[in-house]
């Protein structure tokens, strides 16, 4: 028996038993593993994850949105292996080291430009805190004492922490946290979900910056800045609008004075067809925020860039008491920072944001077919970032009950089938590593098709 278990290895069942024995999963009801057994992996290459049974998966959403060069990528485990043997970690108050100056001035260098300055946090909600508290304190160092609320966009995502959660506009993670948040004002988003029929999203999006106008003018006085996710609502059920909006935002935030905080976390490294999203509005924001594809889906580690502007405000002698006195014990982590460096050397070596293109136009072509499915609302793409929204009604875009769970339905069906899709609610996406190959892409059309199909029976 011994043997037989040290040749083979555990069974999926014995790690889902040892696993429910003691761990907590995160964003789950953990009653639903009665029925819904977990998937304990054992190794992972390129595009695929492999259980303790031998079954594979494709990682069509990167494991969250993390991954970009493919599990185990050669190039970045060789990276993290030289690291580790150099120097695993140190503080980063007083002490630098290498990999994270490399780091920053890589980050400087291909951010829009007067984007100077790189401050570390080690995830994405930390991140998105700093830029928030950085606003905030820019404007006290300032003499601006009035300026204490921040605008963000309805249906936004910004992390999970208390800071975060106040900023976004996801009911599903908010509203029971409600009574514990700071209040914010939320403006419409330019979510082309909701433009008209025949309506061009350029249109939508260029009118929807109105609402913000009229915010602004009646608050500019006390607000610090503005957070968004450029042209991605993410966790908002990838909804998406024109690089148009992104232009006429920062041409307001100019007028009236307040900053522009872009959430870039899950759009930034070339998951919306640029680098940047932000490059697609031609803008350079006061602060983005940068996590998720950062380390190439590695290591936790997220950046916030800013202005020397924003640095300058913060510079002085320490008794006038103007310090970001902010940290993370992990900040700017020396094998993050590796595998951050090897994640943006392959970018330039390989041309991905090219090679990208044909991957996007076949997932694109795939997915056309269910434009006409009677429950399909909407297909949308955006770069590597492709949604279809499931619905009851087709004409008035009416939602299932949420409580049918359909969108589950697809996953479960994804899972028989050799494909991880994790739809939100009932928006199944794909947002794959970019090693993803044609045959790969089919696979994971196909099954989403198939699972589509069976869901809305
Ligand atoms: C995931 C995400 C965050 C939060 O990042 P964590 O590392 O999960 O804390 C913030 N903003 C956006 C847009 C995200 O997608």
């Amino acid at each position: 028996m011994t043997d037989f278990i040290e040749k083979n290895g555990p069974s999926s069942e014995q790690m889902l038993a040892r696993d429910l024995n003691v761990l907590w999963h995160p964003c789950s009801q953990m009653k639903d593993h009665e029925n819904l057994p977990l998937t304990a992996i054992k190794s992972a290459k390129g595009a695929w994850l492999e259980d303790f049974d031998g079954n594979r998966y494709l990682d069509a959403i990167s494991s969250w949105w993390v991954n970009i060069f493919g599990h185990t990528n050669p190039r970045i485990n060789q990276a993290v292996k030289n690291q580790i043997d150099q120097l695993e970690h140190v503080i980063l108050a007083g002490f630098s080291h290498e990999p994270a100056i490399h780091l920053a001035e890589k980050l400087v260098e291909i951010t829009p430009d007067g984007l100077s300055k790189c401050f570390y946090a080690d995830n994405g909600s930390s991140a998105v805190e700093v830029a928030l508290k950085m606003s905030f304190h820019y404007w006290r160092n300032l003499g601006q004492r009035q300026k204490t609320r921040f605008i963000s966009l309805n249906n936004g995502y910004h992390g999970e922490t208390l800071g975060t959660l106040a900023l976004g506009d996801v009911a599903l993670y908010k509203e029971t946290y409600a009574p514990l948040l700071m209040e914010c004002l939320t403006v419409k988003s330019p979510d082309c979900y909701h433009r008209a029929e025949g309506q061009s999203w350029q249109d939508y999006s260029r009118q929807m910056i109105e609402p913000m106008r009229q915010t602004l003018e009646q608050h500019h006085h006390e607000v610090c800045a503005v957070f968004f996710e450029p042209l991605v609502q993410c966790a908002g059920n990838m909804r998406m609008y024109h690089p148009i909006y992104l232009t006429l935002l920062r041409e307001l935030c100019d007028e009236y004075n307040v900053h522009l905080i872009a959430d870039e976390i899950a759009v930034g490294f070339g998951r919306t067809g640029t680098l940047f999203a932000c490059e697609q509005g031609n803008i350079t924001p006061d602060f983005m925020c940068l996590s998720k594809g950062l380390t190439g889906g590695y290591l936790p580690l997220s950046a916030v860039l800013t202005t020397q502007q924003v640095y300058d405000a913060f510079y002085d002698d320490y008794e006038n008491l103007t310090a970001f006195l902010h940290s993370h014990s992990y900040t700017g982590n020396p094998l993050a920072c590796a595998a951050a460096l090897e994640t943006i050397s392959i970018f330039e070596t390989d041309n991905i944001i090219e090679k990208n293109k044909p991957k996007s136009q076949l997932i694109a072509n795939l997915s056309q077919e269910l434009v006409d499915h009677p429950h399909v609302a909407e297909v949308r793409q955006t770069g590597m970032i492709t949604a279809i929204e499931l619905c009851k009604n087709k004409t008035t875009k009416k939602a299932y009950p949420w409580q049918e769970r359909r969108g589950l339905r697809v996953y479960q069906h994804g899972l028989k089938n050799e494909v991880l899709l994790r739809p939100l609610g009932d928006v199944v996406y794909f947002m794959p590593p970019y090693v993803i190959s044609e045959d790969e892409i089919e696979l994971m059309v196909n099954v989403a098709k198939q699972g589509i199909h069976l869901a809305t029976q």
